[in-house]
């Protein structure tokens, strides 16, 4: 299999007893550092999330199903947001893009400190179209984002899990690599298997590190689970992708109230200048459109 950019794979191990999906993120991740202007460390936390999204994104059915995580801890990262569809189309912000870096001992970026898991929570929202959407929430456990994703599995979805995510920068602030796994046990999941699993989870190393070794999102799970037999089922590719524009920034606008929008307008003023949290596209509104809309 070529290693095309973004590429994302799932399927099933151990004769259908193991879910998995498995993305080389470093495209996407790359993208939102440029678009957000993030510092390194800014970049790693928003990459894991971004990269945690378009993984759990694959568990959507409907074209319009939306998956919302919010990762929310009280450290200086602030509030961390994104967003997936059924194609692991993702977007996201991170509320301090210019974290400093600050490392762990073992010469890591210390993302649990920039999270800050203390009265953490991890959000997940899946709008699929219902009166409702589901919303699960659990508290951060370590901050390192992939294993509070595998703590809300178990304890929010009842689903154990896996959960790798990395992402790696290079000398110059930009992403040399970026990407994740993560494997879901079904209800029928042996002993067996867990026994079997346990050992190659634990000693398998960073999804970074493989991807520097040259090896794509198929091969990492060939790596990890030819032992147990595993079969590709997907091939596709995650993509950053923002879906904003003028007229969505208009009905946005059109929630502060006609009183608001008469007063920007009475305001000698050029109309407002309007910034996509998603993608920093900058939009003017000007009088004009603001007449439009309160006529409306
Ligand atoms: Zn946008």
């Amino acid at each position: 299999m070529e290693n095309k950019p973004n590429l994302l794979v799932r399927g099933t191990a151990a004769g259908g007893q193991i879910m998995f999906f498995s993305l080389d993120s470093t495209q996407l991740v790359e993208e939102a550092r440029i678009k957000h202007n993030l510092s390194p460390l800014s970049t790693v936390v928003l990459g894991r999330l971004l990269t945690a999204a378009a993984l759990a994104g694959q568990e959507l059915k409907g074209e319009k199903d939306v998956l919302t995580m919010i990762l929310k801890g009280t450290g200086p990262a602030g509030t961390v947001l994104v967003t997936s569809d059924s194609q692991s189309r993702v977007k996201g912000y991170i509320d301090n893009i210019d974290l400093e870096t600050v490392s762990r001992e073992d010469g890591h970026f210390d993302v649990a400190w920039a999270v800050g898991p203390e009265d953490g929570y991890l959000t997940v929202i899946r709008d699929l179209g219902l009166k409702e959407p589901y919303v699960g929430r659990t508290e951060l456990i370590s901050g390192e984002i992939a294993e509070d994703l595998a703590y809300y599995y178990a304890v929010s979805q009842q689903t154990p899990s896996v959960v790798s995510l990395g992402v790696l920068i290079d000398t110059d602030g930009s992403v040399k690599h970026a990407g994740g796994f993560m494997l879901q046990l079904l209800p029928n999941t042996s002993e067996e298997v867990i026994d079997a699993l346990e050992p190659l989870v634990g000693g398998f190393p960073p999804v970074t590190y493989l991807l520097e070794q040259g090896f794509n999102a198929a091969e990492l799970m060939d790596l990890l689970l030819n032992r147990l037999g595993f079969e590709i089922t997907t091939e596709t590719t995650a993509q950053y992708y923002c879906d904003c524009s003028k007229e969505r920034m208009e009905r946005k606008l059109m929630t502060i109230g006609k009183a608001d929008l008469q007063s920007i307008v009475d305001d000698d003023q050029d109309g407002v200048e309007l910034v996509c949290n998603f993608c920093n596209t900058k939009y003017n509104i000007t009088k004009d459109d603001i007449g439009k809309m309160i006529e409306e």
